[in-house]
């Protein structure tokens, strides 16, 4: 049989409605690839207890059950297609531990909206979560209590992270497609070390009701896929209002598949100056030149801009997002999720030495790195001096962004200033680790909507991420740009040996 793990989802959607293939056909050869290549590449969590439990029951009528009654001004049918999901957004009766030991055996009780969504639309949700650095924290996928996942075009390598899990099943044809989050970058920059496309939506596109939050102010869930068409697809059913999300926006939802019809001829793009210092990765630069004149022999004009405040965003970020961390993580104390230390009863005194010794031994070290800073930076004397100045900083950012986009349709830069690096490369210097997003985190920053897709490899095999950046509620815009460079090459096309 075909290995129908390697299609994309608009393609499955195909043979589905032609009815040349079914459902479980899909799912069976899920399974076969997983079994074949996931103890190399370790992209899913709890690999060992998932792969039986599909919802096979349900298979059966997916396979002859189209969708009704779906939204008449867009296409949100995903009847039949399977899905995989990072390990800290809530699926029903599903483990949902962030990786983390903290969250030991949580299975919520609900799904978020955007699980319900898809379950709605037909989507088979994946009983395996995809790894992910403890509660989003990293930028490479090693900080997981599950272990690494290792990049698939060289196993030697980090897939990025925060979700590297996701970004390494859909590279590795291990999933269809899957869903991440993206904080500073952890969808963007995995899915550029991977060589798949990466969508981070603007704040308030896509509701983050059921995402375990890490920086709520930051936090926005979106697809990572084998192509533009299946990012669109995935938009058009996860997007849209969610009353159980107060920062959800209202406003319609077009049908994102429509900006692929468009052309980009006479679209004005910028290109910021502070994105392309001196010291850039030679090979990432020469490659996203050529992205750059890809774009505009179909008529895109560019011309350099500076975004001033650029230099200040990992400081900014790493404030801000520490602070709401700290905050974010105080419920997990033992009582109400997850893990507890053993036999509390007897060998803790207390209930203060219960939370203290539960924290001690359910939260990893980048965890606790980052509970340490945010409650630091959060307490009386330091809040004024850095969380407040910080807030204003991030304001002067995100003018920055809004005075470009007054002349200009997006902005193009690197997603990553260096390919996948080696696995440990970086862990014992987590400063080191931190500058991996200094090309993603503004766009969270600002709130405004950024894509990453593959323009090419390095002499030695490694993806490199093109990113483009647009208004808030632009996406179509990405879209657009994103699919005319798309079918005018060949990258996304290419399959890592494994
Ligand atoms: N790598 C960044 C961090 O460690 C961003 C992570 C994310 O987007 N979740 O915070």
């Amino acid at each position: 049989m075909m290995e129908l793990n390697k299609l994309t989802a608009h393609e499955l959607i195909e043979k589905l409605s032609r009815e040349e293939i079914t459902s479980d056909q899909i799912v069976s050869c899920l399974n076969k690839r997983i079994n074949a290549i996931d103890s190399e590449v370790k992209a899913y969590a709890r690999v060992e207890d998932g792969l039986t439990s599909w919802p096979v029951n349900q298979l059966a009528s997916y396979n002859n059950n189209r969708q009704t009654g779906k939204p008449a001004n867009r296409q949100t049918d995903l009847q039949g297609i399977p899905i995989s999901i990072k390990d800290n957004i809530c699926a029903d009766g599903l483990n949902t531990e962030c990786c983390s030991k903290i969250l030991e055996g949580f299975k919520p009780p609900y799904d978020a909206t955007v699980i319900k969504r898809l379950k709605e639309a037909g989507a088979i949700i994946s009983p395996l979560k995809t790894n992910m650095d403890e509660f989003a924290f990293g930028s490479s996928t090693e900080n997981s209590c599950f272990g690494s996942t290792r990049n698939p075009w060289n196993l030697e390598c980090v897939p990025g992270g925060s979700s590297g899990g996701s970004a390494a099943c859909v590279a590795a044809d291990e999933a269809i497609w899957a869903l991440g989050s993206d904080t500073g970058g952890s969808i963007r920059q995995p899915a550029s070390f991977c060589g798949v496309v990466g969508l981070k939506p603007t704040y308030g596109r896509v509701s983050r009701y059921g995402l375990i939050a890490f920086a709520s102010s930051l936090d926005q869930i979106g697809p990572i896929t084998k192509d533009i068409r299946d990012s669109a697809l995935l938009m058009n059913v996860i997007a849209g209002h969610d009353p159980n999300d107060s920062t959800s926006v209202n406003i319609d939802i077009p049908d994102y598949t429509k900006s692929l019809e468009m052309d980009i001829k006479g679209i004005k793009i910028a290109l910021p100056k502070e994105y392309f210092p001196e010291g850039l990765d030679p090979e990432v630069k020469d490659i996203i030149n050529e992205a750059i004149n890809k774009l505009k022999s179909q008529g895109a004009s560019f011309e350099n801009v500076s975004l001033p405040h650029t230099e200040y965003a990992v400081e900014v970020y790493y404030i801000i997002a520490t602070a709401e961390a700290s905050s974010n993580l105080a419920r997990f104390d033992g009582v109400q999720y997850g893990f507890r230390v053993q036999d509390a009863r007897n060998k803790t005194r207390n209930l203060i030495e219960m939370y203290k010794k539960t924290r001690g031994e359910g939260f990893g070290e980048e965890a606790k790195r980052r509970i340490i800073l945010g409650t630091f930076i959060l307490s009386h004397g330091y809040y004024d001096a850095y969380y407040l100045r910080a807030l204003k900083v991030r304001t002067l950012i995100k003018q920055d962004f809004d005075h470009v986009f007054k002349g200009f349709d997006c902005i193009v830069t690197p997603t990553s200033p260096t390919p996948a690096f080696k696995i440990g490369e970086k862990v014992e210097d987590p400063l080191k680790m931190y500058l991996s997003d200094i090309y993603t985190i503004s766009a969270n920053l600002s709130g405004i909507p950024a894509i990453s897709i593959p323009c090419g490899f390095t002499k030695k095999g490694l993806p490199v991420g093109l990113q483009i950046l647009a208004k808030p509620f632009n996406e179509e815009m990405l879209f657009r740009v994103a699919y005319a460079y798309e079918q005018s090459t060949e990258w996304h096309k290419m399959k890592p040996k494994l």
